[in-house]
């Protein structure tokens, strides 16, 4: 450990007091800036230590690197990024992008007073839900419909309302984790309803159902969509259909958790053979929830629809305050599901519609408009590569869409570095590495983007192979 090295880092006061960082308090909040100061001190300290610093530069070179890494990297830690995966709703980069149009009018419902709980006709108390019930009605074909704060939201409500203290059958092949610690086993218990496991992980009859109601005493046989995994091969599950001829005798009822469903009819965005919302409903199943952002396209939420004497029931659970949608999310669910009315508005609107209903052709002069661009700022190699892509988010997880990307690279860079520096840019860029090459898919790049992703290839063009200046950006 060099004692000297360590002694010349600044102290956080004596950089603040440098002109870059005074500066910097036009745009800035003072607690901003000393924790940028406060990181990037704490990288030096780590450099020394382990050996990587040879020198550290004087204050004002220091205090002009913080500034440029605050500037890049902009005030938030929350922040847009570009998303060329290819994956369209991606869970890590916030599931589904809302659109123009629906993100306008979020903007203008939030920015003043709205009448969120008002009934503007009688000029007395309203109720939030009031809002869209009727549309989520006519798009579904439900009798009744609510909305709460989230799909995982959704499902333990519905089994807290309908089936606490009581059995419900699930099949062993549909205990499914989902992303971030979702386990349907753990839910059902937290809910207060008793797991009746059914079936194997592989096949499930439907004779292991009616035992679960006739020995069991199931009051309830729920469906949950695996969503992020598909089996394949000596497999056999029960429809909505065959569960709810099953449960009819018996009075028990039934549940189905879709996860990601769409909101627009299927042809819109070629899923071919894909259940509807519309069809588990006219098949017999009492209560279906889903997710806002995931095939829906919308804002987060967890979108409760079927018959009206349960969906009251669970409207009136003391828990759906708790569990209660805010009013942006609110106003992106309504108008993304007025513009799903209409294939040509959502396809043109709602960007996952947009994304899903590509053509390869379309793709392929996509791919090919940012390959020109690309070729326009020099210094980076560039090449058009069909790609497949994915609906993402525990969407059809045996689904794969045939895209284009752009294959980039520079000279000196190796492909993981090329990612990461694309990573470091003012916009983000997450990209994907396969087969050692960055690709750039034309998909989930949205129109906006070109200019920013030329941007940060240039830059990352003209600093190259070589190592960043001494001091410069954080590891
Ligand atoms: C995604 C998903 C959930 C969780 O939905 P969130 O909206 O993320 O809370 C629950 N069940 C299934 C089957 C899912 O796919």
């Amino acid at each position: 450990m060099d004692q000297r090295l360590l002694m010349q880092i600044p102290k956080v006061d004596v950089l603040l007091a440098e002109e870059p960082l005074v500066r910097l308090e036009a745009d800035f909040t003072h607690d901003q800036i000393k924790d940028a100061a406060r990181s990037h001190l704490q990288s030096l300290r780590e450099g020394v230590l382990a050996g990587e610093l040879a020198e550290i530069d004087p204050p004002e070179k220091v205090a002009e690197a913080v500034a440029r890494t605050l500037e890049n990297r902009g005030a938030y830690s929350l922040r847009p990024v570009i998303n060329a995966t290819g994956v369209v709703l991606h869970t890590n980069l916030g599931r589904s992008p809302l659109g123009e149009a629906v993100a306008e009018h979020v903007a203008e419902v939030a920015a003043g007073y709205c009448n969120l709980e008002y009934n503007l006709e009688r000029g007395e108390r309203g109720s939030r839900y009031n809002h869209i019930e009727r549309i989520i009605c006519e798009i579904t074909g439900a009798e009744a419909a609510m909305v709460v704060n989230n799909n995982a939201g959704a499902v333990f409500l519905m089994l807290n309302t309908l089936c606490k203290g009581q059995g419900v059958a699930v099949s062993r092949g549909e205990q499914v984790e989902i992303g971030g610690s979702f386990r349907v086993p753990e839910i059902m218990v937290q809910s207060g309803a008793r797991l009746i496991e059914v079936g194997t992980t592989n096949k499930t009859h439907e004779a292991d159902y009616a035992r679960a109601i006739s020995e069991q005493g199931a009051s309830a046989l729920l469906k949950v969509h695996p969503s992020n995994f598909a089996m394949i091969g000596f497999t056999e599950s029960v429809s909505v259909a065959q569960l709810s001829d099953l449960a009819r005798d018996s009075g028990a009822l039934v549940l189905y958790d879709m996860g990601s469903a769409p909101l627009f009819p299927n042809e819109v965005a070629g899923l071919d053979n894909q259940e509807t919302i519309r069809g588990v409903l006219r098949d017999g199943a009492d209560v279906v929830c889903f997710s806002g952002d995931k095939l829906a396209g919308s804002a987060q939420g967890g979108i409760l629809v079927g018959r009206r004497d349960l969906i009251e029931r669970i409207r009136a659970n003391q828990l759906t305050r708790m569990l209660r949608i805010d009013k942006l999310s609110l106003a992106a669910l309504e108008m993304t599901m007025q513009l799903c009315r209409d294939p040509r508005l959502a396809r043109r609107e709602v960007p996952v519609v947009r994304m899903l209903s590509m053509t390869a052709d379309e793709l392929r002069g996509r791919a090919e408009a940012l390959d020109e661009a690309i070729a326009a700022i020099g210094g980076v190699e560039h090449e058009v590569v069909a790609v497949k892509d994915e609906p993402g988010g525990g969407s059809l997880p045996d689904v794969l869409l045939d895209g284009y990307a752009v294959s980039v690279t520079v000279a000196g860079l190796a492909p993981a570095e090329l990612e990461r520096r694309l990573r470091e840019a003012p916009t983000p860029i997450v990209a994907r590495v396969s087969k050692e090459q960055v690709l750039l898919s034309a998909r989930t790049i949205m129109d906006g983007d070109v200019e920013r992703v030329c941007a940060a290839l240039s830059e990352i063009a003209q600093v190259g192979g070589e190592e960043p200046p001494a001091g410069g950006a954080e590891r």
